[in-house]
């Protein structure tokens, strides 16, 4: 059991007493400091306190719902590139989510399992703690990438990208030969497959298509995908 040696901060947002308590109570034994808000402006009052290190955000919320609350946590500046880990209903709406760019970092469908949560929480915390490594841009399609910076531009504008995005697209356009199966993706990008729906990184691939051009990932049918043109 990996263990830290700071307590890592989450703040759960929901509003199902239930549910809150049980998550708080798995996440606490886990090792984390849990703090609770059962609606949305309470949830941003209490990330502008104790700017925790993660958010678990159910998406149905009385005051503001948790699209709305996402939205204002990455528009605040100190603060707007916390790991959200957003609770959906249905796997669809995680489609639709992804679609509309609310820039969640991951999804994950009700009902879950404890176990499953806190590893993707700990896939998260990973994520954000991995120290940039001096490494050259990647160029691909008239993308360029700065591992380094993490930042993302087309034809020399700046794209803001998720975290989820951005390393979906650099694990893509550091091997512009090679075609990468869902499956690969997910483990790559996602540190895990249990689980995992497929759909999750069509999702990533089409939100990445939106912001940066469709002719940035092509298709491999009955493959996966590859960065680049369709040759
Ligand atoms: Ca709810």
């Amino acid at each position: 059991m990996e263990r830290q040696a700071t307590a890592r901060t989450v703040v759960v947002v929901e509003d199902e007493e239930p549910i809150a308590a049980a998550v708080a109570a798995r996440l606490r034994s886990e090792g984390f400091a849990v703090e609770v808000a059962g609606d949305g402006p309470a949830a941003l009052d209490l990330c502008r306190r104790v700017r925790p290190d993660l958010v678990v955000l159910d998406l149905v919320l009385p005051g503001l719902d948790g699209l709305e609350v996402c939205r204002r946590l990455r528009a605040d500046p100190a603060g707007g590139d916390v790991p959200v880990l957003m609770l959906t209903a249905r796997d669809d709406e995680t489609d639709l989510l992804v679609g509309l760019g609310v820039g969640a970092d991951d999804y994950l469908t009700k009902p879950f399992s404890p176990r499953e949560l806190v590893a993707r929480i700990r896939a998260l915390l990973r994520r954000a703690d991995r120290a940039p490594t001096v490494a050259p841009a990647l160029v691909v399609g008239g993308v360029e990438l700065d591992p380094a910076a993490r930042r993302v531009r087309r034809d020399g504008a700046e794209v803001h990208l998720t975290a989820t995005e951005f390393d979906l697209l650099h694990v893509l356009a550091a091997r512009p030969d090679v075609v990468h199966t869902r499956e690969e993706l997910l483990r790559k990008v996602w540190g895990q497959t249990g689980g995992y729906v497929a759909r999750t990184v069509d999702s990533h691939v089409r939100a990445l298509r939106r912001k940066l051009g469709a002719d940035l990932i092509r298709t491999v049918h009955g493959v996966g995908y590859a960065a680049g043109r369709p040759s």
